[in-house]
């Protein structure tokens, strides 16, 4: 087995004597740090063995015990084992076209995400997904997040209107409300909207600008990436957020569960 300091925590020396781990968020300082502790050190930066690293502990004449109440301090801030395989990459399916779609994809794969588009809903990688993103004109088709909900895979709508671009809410199957529930909401804000949402599921994207595009799917990624971590840094389901066309600050909206929707297992 490799001991190795984390490479993905940024080292730096407070004193001669003292190192802290992480800056803008300190994970660990130590103080008292010996010219054989520094030699230990050096090793694990680079990767050593507990037996190389007793070897460099010996030719540094450091005291016995040294090595273990090294490794003891650095604990938290080892990498990981590296024989243990590494995470299965998040696979994310892109369920619709266009420009925010195709940048989203560039994210998310150079993130490492296995990202598939312009899949049959046939295809076997639709049942896997870990995640979706429905990419939508106005409003999301039912039929659309219904395919997603029925299959329990967790979705997440960008739908471009003709005042903003909406990205969310995040929705996590049976934790949360859906996007009928939100269109519920809408519905009972103004009675006419299924109507009007009808004729709007097939036109145009309006409003997807370079800049429109490249904030969007930056956004988008990352609540992605964070949805496909552990928990607690996935987003939160029923909020979504709006950026109003030409501005440049996003506005959250928390969405309830409707309670006509029954998704949550409420009564209709
Ligand atoms: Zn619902």
């Amino acid at each position: 087995m490799v001991l190795a300091l984390d490479p993905g925590i940024t080292r730096v020396w407070r004193t001669p004597d003292s190192i802290q781990f992480g800056v803008d968020e300190p994970v660990l300082v130590l103080d008292g740090i010996t010219s054989a502790d520094e030699r230990m050190l050096v090793a694990l930066a680079a990767g050593v063995t507990a037996e190389g690293l007793r070897l460099v502990a010996d030719r540094a004449r450091a005291p016995s015990g040294a090595v273990a109440a090294l490794l003891d301090r650095v604990a938290p801030v080892l990498a990981p084992d590296r024989r243990e395989p590494p995470p299965t990459p998040p696979l994310v399916v892109l369920d619709g076209a266009g420009p925010t779609a195709v940048a989203l994809g560039v994210l998310l794969s150079d993130a490492g995400a296995d990202v598939r588009s312009g899949l049959d809903w046939s295809d076997a990688a639709v049942e896997r997904a870990d995640v979706a993103v429905i990419v939508a004109s106005y409003a999301v088709e039912p039929q659309r997040q219904a395919r997603w909900l029925r299959r329990d895979v967790p979705h997440l709508p960008i739908v471009f209107g003709d005042a903003g671009v909406t990205v969310g809410p995040y929705v996590r199957p049976g934790y949360g409300p859906c996007l009928r529930c939100v269109d519920l909401h809408r519905t009972d804000a103004d009675p006419a909207w299924p109507a009007m949402a009808t004729q709007l599921h097939t036109r145009d994207a309006p409003g997807e600008t370079a800049i429109v595009v490249a904030a969007t799917a930056a956004l988008a990624a990352a609540l992605l990436l964070a949805a496909s971590a552990e928990p607690p840094h996935g987003p939160d389901p029923g909020v979504s957020a709006r950026l109003p066309r030409g501005r440049c600050d996003w506005v959250s909206r928390a969405w309830a569960p409707h309670p006509e929707c029954g998704c949550l297992g409420l009564p209709p």
